[in-house]
Formats: C-alpha cells, structure tokens, sequence
C-alpha cells in the first residue's frame, strides 16, 4: 500500500492504474477509520484491483464553531487499517495541497442545502460536495463508495454526480454498527461511556419507529413522536424528520419508501443517524 501526499502523485497512481487497465475504486474519508469505513473499502477492493482511501479533514464543511482542530488525526493507524481492508493507496493531502488558493467556487444543491443537517451547519454541504467533486475529478474512479449512515450527503452527492455529468458510479452502502446499535462514527470517542450509554437511545427510536411503519404506520408526526420518546437522554435533539426517501422532502403521508434523519446532541458530541422505511 502507498502513501500519496500530492495531487500529481494521485494523478500519477491513478495512470499507473489505467495503464494496466485496472479499474479503481474511490473511498473519500476524513480519517480516524473504523469497520463502517472498512466496509466501504472492502467494497471497491472486492470489485476493483485498484481503491484508493482519501483521508483529508476538509476545512471547507467545519463550521466556526466546530470541531476541525478537535477530529482525531493518526494517518499510521489509519494507513494500517486501511491497507487490512484492501486499499492499495492511501491520498492523504494537506489542506493547502487541495486549496492552494481559497476556492471561488462553491457546488451547493439548491434544494437541500440548508434543510436538515444544513439548517445547523451553515455552508457544510457547500463544503462536502465542493470537496468530493474535487476528489472525483482527481481520482477519475469508476466507483466511489460512501456510507448511508450521512444519508443527506448520499443524497446531495448522487444528484451533483447526475447534475454535473460525473462519470464515477456513486455507490452507498448500510451503516455499520456496534453490537448494541450505535452507529459506528470517527466522533463516537468524543463520548463518556455514559452519554454513549445514553446515546442508545437513538437507534432504539428508529427501531421503534420502522416498527410502527411495518404495522402500517404512515404518519411522518406519528414515526417523529416514536424515535422523539426514546431520546429522553439526549442532551439536546436538534431535529427528527421523517422523509420522502427519494426526494429527501417532507410528505403529509408516506406512500413510498421514507427514511427517518435524526440529529442529537450527547454533552458536547452532535450525533447523526437515520432509518430507511421500505
Ligand atoms: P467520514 O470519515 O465520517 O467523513 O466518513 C467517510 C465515509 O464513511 C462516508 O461516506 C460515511 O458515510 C462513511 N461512514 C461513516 N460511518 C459509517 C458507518 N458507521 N457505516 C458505514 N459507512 C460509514
């Protein structure tokens, strides 16, 4: 496995790949890797001869007030962990290797910008999509894989790929979670044991919810209300939206598959995870 720290070491690998005809496989991260990455990079290993992790803390979707200098930063850990899941490369650029000037042009979807995760992180997935179209542009994939558990940001990344003409297949695949039904995430070790006791809650209320829609619940306020009653512990919820999956929209009544997005908030740790209803 390789380290590559430029753009023209990226491009240089991504040649090398395509001389041999390889296909490649993309997986953007922001480092601190756990099993829900490493089930994306086993993805494209499995597929593809060629994957390249991306490990990049992108300055551009942090908010003032965030955590940017705070995210967990260990490129060895993550290089080992990366390579036992079968990346072949690793592309872990500086931030002014990706900026080397400040971007003029921003990629917001104009709908869902500043609904739901967008509402209280201004300009995030200004930032989110900004940053993956640079990195698909890069690697020049035939597939990027990125997880269901930031469900608005699959969303937001498969419209700009159909917008924008971007020839990767955008893949997204389950969350992974822990035995108990926390979804895996790079600011789990934020928690004390006791807000990740409470934090529980979350995935309990979506259980509960999907629940009620298998026995034919349809009414988004209803589903809200079930996920709501388990989040007691939570230090605050920033929201409960239960959607129209395909349109990420709300909807008086479910009629087609929805999906339940859940924003809370366990000391100082913001948490997110959703549900898809089918
Ligand atoms: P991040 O490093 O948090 O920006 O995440 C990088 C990619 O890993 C994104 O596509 C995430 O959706 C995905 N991801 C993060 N956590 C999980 C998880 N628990 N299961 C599956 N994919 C995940």
């Amino acid at each position: 496995m390789i380290l590559l720290r430029t753009k023209t070491e990226l491009r240089n690998y991504v040649r090398q790949v395509r001389q041999t005809e390889q296909s490649l496989g993309l997986v953007p991260t922001m480092g601190a890797l756990h099993p829900g990455h490493g089930s994306l990079i086993r993805a494209s290993a499995d597929k593809h001869p060629a994957t390249v992790v991306t490990i990049f803390v992108n300055p551009l979707q942090f908010g003032a007030n965030e955590d940017l200098d705070q995210y967990p930063r260990r490129l060895q850990a993550d290089m080992d962990m990366a390579a036992s899941f079968g990346a072949t490369a690793v592309f872990a650029p500086s931030p002014d290797e990706i900026y080397p000037q400040p971007t003029q042009t921003l990629i917001r979807h104009d709908a869902l910008d500043a609904l739901y995760c967008g509402a209280f992180r201004p300009g995030h997935f200004q930032g989110v999509l900004t940053v993956v179209a640079k990195l698909l542009n890069l690697a020049q994939a035939d597939a990027a894989y990125f997880g269901s558990k930031d469900y608005q940001q699959l969303h937001l990344i498969r419209q700009m790929a159909l917008d924008l003409d971007i020839p990767t297949q955008i893949v997204g695949l389950p969350t992974v979670r822990e035995q108990d039904g926390l979804a895996l995430s790079s600011r789990n070790e934020y928690l004390s044991a006791q807000e990740r006791q409470n934090a529980l809650g979350i995935y309990q209320g979506l259980l509960r919810a999907r629940e009620a829609y298998e026995s034919g619940q349809r009414d988004p306020a209803t589903l809200a209300d079930l996920v709501r009653s388990q989040l007691g512990l939570a230090d605050s919820i920033q929201y409960v939206h239960v959607l129209d999956a395909a349109t990420l929209l709300p909807t008086p009544a479910l009629s087609g598959p929805g999906v339940i997005l859940v924003a809370a908030y366990y000391g100082k740790t913001r948490l997110i995870d959703n549900i898809v209803l089918n």
